[in-house]
């Protein structure tokens, strides 16, 4: 395994959940709620269950999911897609793979702002290429994407520029400047733009999602990814999927057949009718969860700045990042191992989104993610917890 930056080790999900069940921490690290998804929803994977659809469902994904993908993105964003342009994956994370593995090879570069979400550095390195990280900068109370030095990185090696939004983990939403600049970008160097979406449904105030294949002369070269896990509070279900023109999504598919093949046939149908939505309950469960998860991020950003954080208000997703420095600490890894047992809380650190020993590893060394997804009741006894740093 060719893997010059080390990106291909232990996630830091794994290690921050098993520190928090070792120590009876609470687990603010991994983001995924402690509370389930709609059980309208539940209903259907287990009729489904009961109605004997157990065996493998095709490999592109049931065609009830793939319909309501489909719709779900002329619905809600204009885009025109057909069922056939949807693949049906194992979670965004194989979506994620399946497409760096078709896309890029030795010898090729993705670019992807920094700090990023840990699979993209080994998905990219499991296909032979190497990620390239553009430092997101610290602009107008949060951080914003430098196009101008997106621009100077891409390089005649540069095949996919890699984006994130709402971003895990500064919940930065691109907004529509952005997006017209990096298509901009894209069109000029003749890139594929890979967008992942996951948090698509999770923005406040007046942060709008908008998914970059809607942008002109976007849809023939965007793959955009997105999954179930985020939007109706089901991570463990890990249905997922990627749209995109039939030259892109053929080459997807075919690298996916060889990873999973297919996945969970009721859960995929479970999702197919919530998305579809006939009743609107769907709509009425993601209102009530953005106001509560608005409520729970102003909780926690406000406990974080009472406590001595610096801490950046995100736009979307459920995680606030804060600088820790201000309360005297230069290595967040190190207070993340640590605090489980100092003051019995996980968190995660943003170093963990860098290239190792990049220069954008050592700017956010100070840093700290923490996810709100959790009750209120939990986020309260955390930040008690949290006075404990002083
Ligand atoms: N991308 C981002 C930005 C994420 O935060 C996550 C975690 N949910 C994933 C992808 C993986 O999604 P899934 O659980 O659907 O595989
Ligand atoms: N996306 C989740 C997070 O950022 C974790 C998913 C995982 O555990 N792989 O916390």
């Amino acid at each position: 395994l060719l893997d010059p930056d080390g990106a291909v080790r232990r996630t830091v999900f794994a290690e921050v959940s098993d520190l928090a069940a070792r120590t009876g921490a609470i687990n603010l690290g991994q983001g995924f709620p402690d509370v389930d998804g709609p059980e309208h929803v539940v209903q259907v994977a287990v009729e489904a269950i009961r109605a004997g659809r157990n065996q493998y469902p095709p490999g592109d994904g049931v065609p009830e999911l793939r319909e309501a993908v489909a719709a779900h993105a002329a619905d809600r964003y204009g885009m025109r897609v057909s069922p056939q342009d949807v693949l049906v994956t194992v979670g965004a994370t194989e979506a994620i793979a399946a497409t760096l593995l078709a896309l890029v090879g030795p010898g090729e570069e993705v670019l992807a702002p920094e700090p990023y979400y840990d699979s993209y550095a080994a998905a990219t390195a499991l296909a032979g290429a190497r990620l390239v990280p553009v430092p997101l900068v610290r602009r107008e109370g949060g951080f914003r994407l430098d196009v101008d030095a997106l621009a100077a990185a891409t390089t005649d090696r540069t095949r996919v520029l890699l984006l994130n939004t709402p971003h895990n983990p500064t919940g930065a939403v691109l907004d529509e400047h952005e997006l017209a600049a990096v298509a901009r970008l894209a069109r000029d160097r003749d890139l594929v733009v890979v967008t992942d979406e996951v948090y698509e449904h999770l923005t406040f105030d007046d942060a709008r999602h908008v998914p970059i294949a809607t942008l002109p002369g976007m849809a023939g070269r965007t793959v955009t990814i997105s999954s179930a896990g985020k939007t109706l509070s089901f991570t463990g279900w890990k249905v997922g999927w990627v749209i995109g023109p039939p030259p892109l999504v053929d080459a997807i598919r075919t690298v996916k057949q060889f990873l999973t093949y297919s996945g969970g046939a009721p859960f995929q149908l479970a999702v197919a009718a919530a998305l579809t939505d006939p009743d609107g309950r769907t709509a009425h469960f993601l209102t009530e969860l953005r106001t509560s998860l608005r409520r729970r991020r102003e909780l926690l950003c406000e406990g974080l700045t009472a406590v001595g954080f610096d801490a950046v208000r995100p736009q979307g997703t459920y995680f606030v990042v804060a600088d820790a420095a201000p309360l005297g600490v230069a290595d967040g890894a190190e207070l993340c191992r640590a605090m489980p047992t100092t003051v019995g809380v996980a968190a995660v650190p943003v170093s963990a989104f860098c290239r190792d020993g990049g220069p954008g590893q050592q700017a956010l060394a100070s840093w700290v993610r923490f996810t709100f997804v959790k009750r209120e009741d939990v986020l309260h006894d955390a930040l008690g917890r949290l006075e404990g740093l002083h």
